[in-house]
């Protein structure tokens, strides 16, 4: 048996679309500047990344143009391994140690998915990226991330937004009076019907007493802040 670690552990969640399009397909200042906040935080924390892929390709909208919802999916998680390998990049650019993980087989790019491999690379310090989501098709990131917190035995979800710094009592484009919710119960979230995250993710989190954090990415250096503990956004927990 191995000793467990007392570091703080922590899985992230990085949207596709945070790592934004373009004519590269990746905005590399974005995901430099984003790597660069991770990799300090990697000092003192555990740090597990899930990459979504929202940036290149959704499968629901694919299908919604006459794709077959599963070979779309597929291309999805082929999507989120493409930003992974740029995190990873960026990553061992700013000093970081990395690892990609892949739950779709293709040896010579990432490991395959081994989560007791995953939670070594953890404990010596290295980023685990988790690409291709749970490798199965109608699965969303969100919920890889919700799994991949609980097999790994991480202390929290941190969900990173775009655009949005926290949840809101109501959608915060649309009306005036939606103010920011400091901290909720996923019972209470799911009564007010909140959209924090897809509602499978939401349920494995509830159903596992999995707490989760949903905060902003901007302004720069919240991630890190995130990561090391800040009181930052929504805290949803049971
Ligand atoms: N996807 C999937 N199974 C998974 C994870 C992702 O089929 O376990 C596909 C799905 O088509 C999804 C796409 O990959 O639309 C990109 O992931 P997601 O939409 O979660 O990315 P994000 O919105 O976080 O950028």
């Amino acid at each position: 048996e191995t000793k467990p670690s007392k570091k703080r552990r922590v899985l992230l969640k990085l949207s596709g679309e945070a790592f934004g399009a373009g004519s590269l397909g990746v905005n590399p200042d974005v995901i430099s500047a984003l790597a660069r906040e991770i990799a300090e935080a990697a000092k003192t924390v555990e740090i597990a990344i899930v990459v979504g892929g929202g940036n290149f390709f959704r499968g629901a909208e694919l299908s919604q143009r006459g794709m077959d919802r599963g070979r779309a999916d597929y291309m999805g998680m082929l999507g989120t391994v493409m930003n992974a390998l740029a995190l990873q990049d960026f990553l061992e650019q700013a000093g970081a140690e990395t690892r990609v993980q892949s739950a779709i087989a293709m040896t010579q790019v990432a490991e395959p998915y081994i989560p007791r491999r995953a939670e070594r690379h953890l404990e010596k310090g290295r980023v685990v990226i988790f690409g291709a989501g749970a490798g199965l098709p109608y699965f969303s990131t969100d919920t890889v991330a919700a799994q991949r917190a609980l097999e790994i035995g991480a202390d929290i979800v941190l969900v990173a937004k775009n655009g949005v710094d926290g949840v809101y009592s109501a959608d915060p484009r649309t009306d005036p009076d939606a103010r920011k919710i400091d901290h909720i119960t996923y019972q209470d979230a799911l009564q007010r019907g909140l959209k924090v995250v897809d509602s499978t993710a939401f349920s494995l989190c509830m159903d596992n007493g999995m707490p989760m954090q949903v905060f902003g990415m901007a302004p720069h250096g919240n991630v890190t802040a995130a990561i090391l503990g800040a009181d930052l956004g929504t805290l949803v927990s049971n």
